[in-house]
């Protein structure tokens, strides 16, 4: 079969014949219906040897759902042609945090490793599954569709779900950046809060689209944001801020449009960085960067979507057009999230 993969580094993936292999004990063959692009592989792609720990080659691919193709020897409870969502992060199982599920922080496992990082992912027809506790059954998703929950419906889903006690009614959540995740948390938080919903972006297309999935207000991101922000919170700032985006530039948005007591989150991994200083920084506003969610969050984040609650909003894409694909990406010309379909 072809595989999109990872073969050197700071260089463009490349397609790839390998071979479908069988599950063995504990493990589950997938057949990929979609596999999410993500804006974290081009990071990937772009990092210099040596910073993350995965050996190459691999294939790409860390937002998957699909079919049970085969389950190997051990394996009860799912039968072929099941359709699942597959948890991302794939830690020990064994140590503390992972036997809460939160194998998103294993103790034992490589730093953001999982299917697509580090280990084969979903951009091929058939991907291999380690151990069948990451599966999620989809009900009547269809995979296509529901391949972004487990990373950009995930991620965003533990972002807001971590800060629901600050989310009561007369509550403000800011959201800067309104791109795919954005537009993620804005359907969450609707369903999840009664918080009002601020979105903030530089583009007014994403804007109007953040209005559609629920947006109380949006506020284009020039130099008179924070005005804007505070303006629209009273003066008092937000008790959440999800920073979608990750930039020097957002970061100070964010710790300027949030509240004493609040929390600011860090979903994005632009790489910018905020000052820390005892009068720059709200009173016991907590920070903190993010990064997936536990499994019973996919199975929770899965009942949403089955619920029509939320919508990943997906463009579907060939396989063959997956160099194509993440050029667009790069270019900010991707409309919500793109999904590659490996078996049509
Ligand atoms: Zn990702
Ligand atoms: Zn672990």
């Amino acid at each position: 079969m072809k595989a999109y993969r990872m073969t050197q580094w700071q260089a463009a993936p490349q397609f790839c014949d390998v071979d479908i292999r069988e599950p063995g004990p504990g493990q589950v063959l997938v057949k990929v219906g979609g596999a999410g692009v993500c804006h974290s592989d081009l990071h990937v792609m772009d990092m210099p040897a040596g910073v993350l720990p995965y050996a190459l080659p691999f294939t790409l691919g860390h937002e998957n759902a699909g079919w049970i193709e085969r389950v190997g020897p051990g394996v009860d409870g799912w039968a072929a042609g099941e359709p699942v969502i597959v948890y991302s992060v794939w830690g020990c199982g064994s140590c503390a945090t992972c036997r809460v599920g939160a194998e998103n922080y294993c103790a034992k496992a490589p730093l953001f490793s999982g299917g697509g990082l580090g280990h084969d992912g979903g951009m091929t027809s058939h991907m291999l599954v380690p151990a069948a506790r990451f599966l999620c059954p989809l009900g009547d998703l269809d995979p296509r569709q529901a391949a972004p929950l487990t990373d950009a419906g995930l991620t965003t889903y533990h972002a807001v779900k971590r800060s629901l006690s600050l989310l009561v009614p007369g509550s403000t959540a800011v959201i800067i950046g309104a791109g795919g995740l954005g537009q993620m948390a804005i359907q969450i938080l609707t369903a999840l809060s009664p918080a009002r919903v601020i979105a903030v972006d530089l583009s007014s297309e994403k804007l109007a689209a953040a209005t559609s999935l629920g947006a109380d207000a949006t506020v284009a991101a020039d130099d008179r944001a924070i005005e804007h922000v505070r303006d629209l919170t009273h003066g008092a700032g937000a008790e959440l801020v999800l920073d979608i985006v990750g930039s020097d530039d957002t970061l100070q948005l964010a710790v300027s449009v949030a509240r004493r007591l609040g929390h600011l989150t860090l979903v994005g991994i632009a790489g910018g960085s905020l000052q820390f200083s005892y009068l720059g920084v709200p009173t016991e506003l907590s920070v903190a960067s993010v990064f997936y969610g536990s499994i019973s969050e996919l199975a929770e984040v899965t009942a949403l979507a089955q619920a029509g609650r939320i919508r990943p909003q997906v463009e579907l894409f060939p396989l063959d057009q997956a160099a194509r694909v993440y050029q667009r990406l790069r270019e900010g010309k991707l409309h919500g999230r793109a999904v590659m379909t490996p078996n049509g």
